[in-house]
């Protein structure tokens, strides 16, 4: 579990929607048999090209269908998985999963030019044994390294930063792509860029859907800067075309969000590819 001790500035947790502790105990009953039942599944987001449309990757987003409450969504379990002993489980299930559905996608397409994103949280960043058990994970999966992206967020390098650089280093070196997650919100993230391997930014909602001329300068001078250190940019939740395009100008690379697609079951993505891409099967 966590190394980190019990006076960790926590600045990222977000606030439980559930009320009492009991639920939250209750919850985590749940979670832990749900992991047991394979109750937690994956919806896939497409992430474009903003320069054709074209579809680039998809970011694996965890679910959990609930027997009693329905599906609850990752801002409530991810909390409560982190702050016991099964972010790990959970987070390398989800690398699992989306390592294989991408082979399994290509089983029926063809070689594709897409990657799949996985989310990882501090806590998995702190286990020892990360890199060995995702090194595996591509391993079994038949999974080139170069196809699959890590999104971290910030408070995965307060938390133990020394920590975080060796992990994240060795895992760049195999080629697994790294992304900066959530980028524009909390702390000013800049000296991150630079000490840790990234290789791809991902600004988050609320700097992209801006509605003031100041906001777009931020964004415009963001997006210079991600690409003057040599950075993919994705754009999260862009609202219009016209934001769109105007991203594009800016020379951002990729976007997200639910007006290119909303996150979507395995089968579905199966479907769409074959409709995108009909032409790469080879076998
Ligand atoms: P995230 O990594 O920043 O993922 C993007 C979130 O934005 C997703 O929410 C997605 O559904 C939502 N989104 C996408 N397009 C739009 C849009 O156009 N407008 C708006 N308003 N929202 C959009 P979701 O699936 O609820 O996930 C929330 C967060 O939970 C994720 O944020 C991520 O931090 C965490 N999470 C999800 N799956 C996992 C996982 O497997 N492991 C870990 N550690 N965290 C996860
Ligand atoms: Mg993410
Ligand atoms: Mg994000
Ligand atoms: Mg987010």
């Amino acid at each position: 579990a966590k190394k980190a001790g019990g006076n960790r500035v926590e600045p990222f947790r977000p606030a439980f929607r559930t009320s009492g502790g009991t639920d939250r105990l209750q919850i985590e009953t749940d979670l832990r048999r749900a992991i047991e039942r394979k109750e937690l599944t994956l919806a896939y987001q497409p992430i474009i090209h903003l320069s054709d449309g074209e579809i680039a990757g998809f970011e694996a987003l965890m679910r959990w269908e609930h027997p009693k409450r329905g599906t609850i969504p990752p801002s409530e379990f991810i909390p409560i998985a982190e702050m016991s002993d099964m972010i790990g489980p959970l987070g390398l299930l989800a690398v699992e999963r989306a390592t294989s559905d991408l082979m399994g996608w290509e089983q029926q397409t063809g070689e594709l030019p897409i990657f799949v994103s996985v989310n990882l949280s501090s806590a998995q960043l702190l286990s020892s044994d990360l890199y060995n058990e995702i090194r595996s994970l591509l391993g079994r999966a038949h999974c080139d390294p170069r196809r699959l992206k890590l999104e971290l967020t910030e408070s995965v390098m307060m938390e133990n930063p020394e920590q975080a650089r060796l992990v994240l280093s060795r895992l760049h070196e195999t080629g697994i792509s790294l992304a900066l997650d959530d980028f524009g919100t909390g702390y000013s993230s800049l000296g991150h860029l630079t000490h840790f391997p990234f290789d791809t930014i991902k600004i988050d909602k609320s700097l992209v859907t801006h509605n003031s001329e100041k906001r777009a300068v931020v964004l415009r001078s963001v997006v210079a800067m991600a690409r003057a250190l040599d950075m993919t940019v994705v754009a999260e939740g862009i609202e219009s075309d016209e934001d769109a395009a105007e991203l594009a100008k800016m020379g951002c690379d990729f976007g997200q969000s639910f007006l290119f697609g909303a996150p979507m079951p395995a089968d579905a993505v199966q479907r769409l590819l074959k409709e995108r891409f009909p032409l790469t099967r080879r076998a």
